[in-house]
């Protein structure tokens, strides 16, 4: 996609005075699965946060769309961006979201089952408003324009390999998720999220693997 087409000019000018455009600071990021029948767009009004996981689960979760599938990088990190739920738009393939849990009550992880394509994990409770998105629905041209360039490392112990990234940005990462959640729920916005009904439930039933599936995805060697 385009990044000017979602992106507005940074200034406009009104009554001779040069302002700075609030879309400026919110672009439309494309979100898309790898064939296309899942689209739509995330806003990146702030706060947001762009990291790095490289904890056993978000790996399994990466090794479950297969070897191939460029979730997760050399060191098994998965680069995350972290919104409100209410930013995120989806405008078509609703119905190719599906939903899957490492243990009964493991986050939801979301994906498109069009083409496998991880979109995102959230907590089961809608209240706490926050998805992961994973870069692999995002677009890399314009990932860090819209979401900055610093990632937090998070997890890192688990990380692949005898030299571990340096964890950081943790704290930040932390205060940043409870700004969203605490004006989610102070606005009622987050009542605004696809993926749960107006009751609260997910908005597809997710499977839980079991316990051998997960053994077998957590197996590094
Ligand atoms: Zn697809
Ligand atoms: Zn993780």
């Amino acid at each position: 996609m385009d990044g000017k087409e979602s992106c507005p000019p940074a200034y406009h000018k009104a009554n001779g005075v040069r302002f700075i455009r609030r879309e400026a600071r919110q672009h439309m990021h494309r979100l898309n699965c790898k064939c296309g029948s899942v689209s739509g767009h995330v806003r990146n009004g702030t706060p947001n946060n762009h990291l790095r996981c490289y904890c056993s689960d978000c790996q399994a979760f990466g090794r479950f769309f297969g070897p191939d599938a460029g979730v997760l990088d050399r060191k098994g990190g998965t680069e995350i961006v972290q919104v409100s739920q209410s930013s995120v738009q989806i405008e078509r393939g609703l119905d190719q979201l599906a939903c899957m849990r490492l243990s009964p009550k493991g986050l939801l992880r979301w994906y498109a089952r069009c083409c496998n394509t991880p979109i995102g994990n959230t907590l089961a409770n809608p209240r706490v408003s926050v998805i992961g998105l994973i870069h692999t629905c995002l677009d890399a041209a314009t990932l860090e324009r819209h979401f900055g360039s610093s990632t937090a490392d998070v997890n890192t112990d688990a990380a692949i390999g005898p030299s571990k990234p340096t964890q950081h940005g943790l704290v930040s990462t932390i205060g940043k998720v409870l700004l969203i959640v605490l004006t989610d729920r102070i606005t009622g916005r987050y009542r605004k999220s696809q993926f749960f009904s107006e009751a609260g439930k997910p908005v597809v039933e997710p499977r839980v693997l079991s316990s051998d599936e997960v053994a077998l995805l957590k197996r590094t060697t």
